[in-house]
Formats: structure tokens, sequence, C-alpha cells
């Protein structure tokens, strides 16, 4: 679950973003919405800890991020929170494997092989285990970001227009496997986008 109470953030004069209060319960889905610098991306990095908000509060799992120093609100991001950038941010020299063990290691967790293996079959990425990312599609891809979103078990999985550059067909499955892993997992899912296609799929919009 999250909260923000009072949130805004301003990046020059003009404010952003302003949210008075919005609440998610645990295993809830939010479409983060709104058109093209409206601040969806913005939203995410205040929600997952990385950007400090101008003002407000933002509770993730009853604690608030921003009381936290820098380096327990980065352990504690690596734990509780999952995120799929746009450009996905695969590190290329390592492979897929590899990939979900370092977010395992960056969170200060142990390596857990039956974890990352059960999670690339149910993505349905496991052939792919050892392979560079450049060697895969867009699609295998965005698989192995979701995996690595997942691999600490985390409470929160945040996505930033999944859908973009997508056929309807490949669109309609990303935003599947979103909601499917995180009905699964119990994992609250909060997607940024302006896609009218992901609208239907996601009914509590919030709109900036
Ligand atoms: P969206 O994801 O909805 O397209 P963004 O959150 O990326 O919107 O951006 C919201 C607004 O904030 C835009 O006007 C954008 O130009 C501005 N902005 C985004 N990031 C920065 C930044 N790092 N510094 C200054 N302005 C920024
Ligand atoms: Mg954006």
């Amino acid at each position: 679950m999250f909260s923000m109470q009072n949130f805004e953030h301003t990046y020059t004069d003009d404010s952003v973003i302003r949210v008075d209060s919005l609440d998610v319960p645990q295993g809830g889905k939010l479409l983060v919405s709104g058109p093209s610098g409206s601040g969806k991306t913005t939203f995410l990095h205040v929600l997952c800890g990385i950007l400090r908000p101008t003002s407000g509060r933002i509770l993730v799992r009853d604690q608030d991020i921003y009381a936290l120093p820098e380096s327990a609100r980065d352990r504690f991001r690596g734990r509780t929170i999952g995120i799929v950038l746009q450009q996905f941010n695969l590190l290329p020299a390592l492979t897929v494997i590899q990939n979900l063990m370092v977010a395992q290691y960056a969170a200060g967790l142990e390596k857990d092989p039956a974890r990352t293996d059960a999670l690339l079959t149910s993505l349905d990425i496991q052939g792919h285990r050892d392979t560079f990312p450049n060697q895969l599609s867009y699609g295998q891809k965005q698989r192995v970001a979701i995996a690595r979103a997942l691999v600490n078990n985390p409470a929160l999985l945040l996505a930033d227009e999944p859908t973009s550059g997508l056929d309807d067909e490949n669109a309609s499955r990303a935003v599947d496997l979103l909601i499917e892993q995180s009905e699964r997992r119990n994992v609250t899912l909060v997607i940024a986008s302006h896609d009218d296609r992901v609208r239907p799929r996601i009914p509590d919009t919030y709109e900036l």
C-alpha cells in the first residue's frame, strides 16, 4: 500500500504535480494518467524514493520514505519497490540471470536461485537466462525488466509507459503480464501511462 498527503512537486516556478490525498491499499492497482509533460514520470520517481518532493509526505507500507536517510531509503527501495523504467535499464554486460542477481545483491539480500529461476519461468524467459540483453527482443527485455523488478518480492511495482511503442497485441500482453504478476503476488501496481489502451484495464485512475 502507499499513501500521499499534501504532495507537491515543482521543478522551477511552475507546479508540476499536486496530490492532496491519495491512498492505495495493498494489492490495489492505480493508473496514473495525463498528457505528456503532466508529471507521470515525476510522480513515479517521487513514489519510489529517488526524487524528494517539494512538500508532502509519501508513505510506502506505513514508512514515511523521505524521513529515512538516503542510504536507508535506497535499501528500503531495493527491498520494497520494483521499478520498470521506460528504457528498462538492463545492464548490457550481464546475462539475464546476472541482471536479476545484481538486484538482489544491491538490496543486500542473499542470492536466491530458486526465486530467480521461478520468476524467469513464470515470465516465460527461462530459456534466455544466460542470454545478454542485446540479444533479446523488445518484449523479452520487458519481461526481464519485470522479473528484475519482482525479484526482491516487493510490495509495490511501478511501471512507466509499459505499452509505449507496442502494437495492440503486445501492448495488451504487457499490461496482462503486469496485472497477472501483481495479482499473483499481492503486489500494489502503479502504471503511469497516457495510452488509452491501458485505461479500460485499470479502473482506478489518478488524473494529472
Ligand atoms: P510525463 O511523464 O507525464 O511526460 P514528466 O514527469 O516527465 O511528465 O515531466 C513533467 C514536467 O516536469 C515537464 O514539464 C518536464 O519538462 C518537467 N521536468 C521533468 N523532469 C525534469 C527535470 N529533471 N528538471 C526540470 N524539469 C523537469
Ligand atoms: Mg513520462
